[in-house]
Order: C-alpha cells, then sequence, then structure tokens
C-alpha cells in the first residue's frame, strides 16, 4: 500500500472539507490537465487576467496557454518591463476579472496564508478581482495558523529570497532573523480566515509538490 498517497489523500480530503466550511469553493485535481482544463473554463474573450507573483501558477503552463486567447494578461514577471510597468500592472491586477495565484500556506482548519511584499497579492486575493483563483500543491498544507506562519517565515521567505539573489538574513542561513533589513521582503501577511465577502475565491489544490 502506498501509505504516502494513503496520508495526503486523507490530510487533502480534511483540507477541503474545513476550506468548504469556510465558504471557499474548494476542489482537489489528481493531475494538472485536469486543473489546468478547470483553470480554463474560467477564461472569457476580452477578461483582463492577473498573476500574482506564483511560481506554482506558471509552472502550470497558464499564462504560456492565454496568449492564444483573446484576452489581456497581466503578467508583472513578463521579461523586459520597466519598474513604471511593472507597478502599473500590479495596480491594475487590484480589479481584474480573474485573478490567479498560489498561497505560502493553507491549513487544514480551512485558512488560507499568503505574505507580501508590496500587497498587490495580499490586496488582489481578498478583494477586488470578480474571481480569484488559488492553486497549491500538497505541500502547502500545515495544520494550522501557527504552523503556517511558521513555514511563511521559515520556508518560503527564506527560499524566495535565495531565488531572488536577495542580500537578506534568510537568504544565508535558510530561517528567519525578523530582519529590518530595507529590502525585507515579509512585511504584510494576510489571512483569510474564511472567504472574504465580497469575493469568489476557488482554491484548487493538486497532487503535486508544488512551489515554495
Ligand atoms: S523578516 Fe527578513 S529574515 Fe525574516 S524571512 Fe523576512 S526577509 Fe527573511
Amino acid at each position: 500500500m502506498d501509505v504516502k498517497g494513503w496520508h495526503i489523500e486523507k490530510t487533502v480530503q480534511r483540507t477541503l472539507k474545513a476550506l468548504e466550511s469556510n465558504f471557499f469553493d474548494a476542489a482537489f485535481f489528481s493531475d494538472r490537465q485536469t486543473l489546468v482544463d478547470k483553470v480554463m473554463g474560467f477564461v472569457k474573450p476580452k477578461m483582463k487576467i492577473g498573476f500574482g507573483g506564483s511560481i506554482t501558477v506558471r509552472s502550470l503552463g497558464i499564462v504560456e496557454l492565454l496568449k492564444d486567447k483573446n484576452v489581456e494578461i497581466l503578467d508583472h514577471w513578463k521579461q523586459g518591463l520597466t519598474k513604471e510597468e511593472i507597478n502599473e500592472i500590479r495596480f491594475r491586477q487590484l480589479t481584474c476579472d480573474l485573478f490567479l495565484s498560489s498561497a505560502n500556506a493553507i491549513t487544514e482548519k480551512g485558512e488560507i496564508i499568503n505574505v507580501d511584499g508590496k500587497g498587490n497579492r495580499t490586496n488582489s486575493t481578498t478583494y477586488g478581482p470578480k474571481k480569484v483563483i488559488i492553486i497549491a500543491g500538497f505541500n502547502k498544507i500545515v495544520p494550522d495558523i501557527n504552523a503556517g506562519l511558521e513555514r511563511v517565515k521559515n520556508i518560503a521567505a527564506p527560499m524566495n529570497a535565495k531565488r531572488l539573489n536577495l542580500s537578506l538574513p534568510c537568504a544565508e542561513t535558510g530561517h528567519c532573523h525578523d530582519c529590518k533589513s530595507e529590502g525585507r521582503i515579509c512585511r504584510i501577511i494576510s489571512i483569510m480566515q474564511m472567504r472574504p465577502s465580497e469575493t469568489d475565491v476557488s482554491v484548487f489544490l493538486i497532487n503535486e509538490d508544488l512551489g515554495l
């Protein structure tokens, strides 16, 4: 018996149930293609579609798929943008039709935790866009908020700091020093304890270890 798979399934089922009890639309996908097809089902011509700073979402190839559709892609990670253009895209993500992001942690109690340096992701996932889809691998599931904050500070932020080659203490040691650095990347933490009352949020979990 694949006990690892069994354990993941049990944890995911518990998390889905908790997310639903917190009024999120929640679903689990056992493979990438089914998940991507589901996401693409929300895409309509002329939509403005925003992307949070998310390795998970980009690793699914959704940005590339959208290039063939008649939609406006608001992706501030696109190569060659000026600082002004990046800020303009972040600003426009706040009121887009569909916002796609991951989360830094999702608790088994059905809460969603995100950390941000600027606030475009924490804001766009909670209020503004007509539809928000949060996509996360099972590796983002943690028991509770404390474990989620621990994950944010000692796993997600240090790995992001290292990935971006930032001059931050966590990029050296791999754990948080609660620094006062000017370049600190974790300045805002959002915890959605329930689906924000005016925002349509779906949480799609996938049977993969994805993102940071
Ligand atoms: S507070 Fe500083 S050291 Fe801690 S995770 Fe954030 S950037 Fe890294």
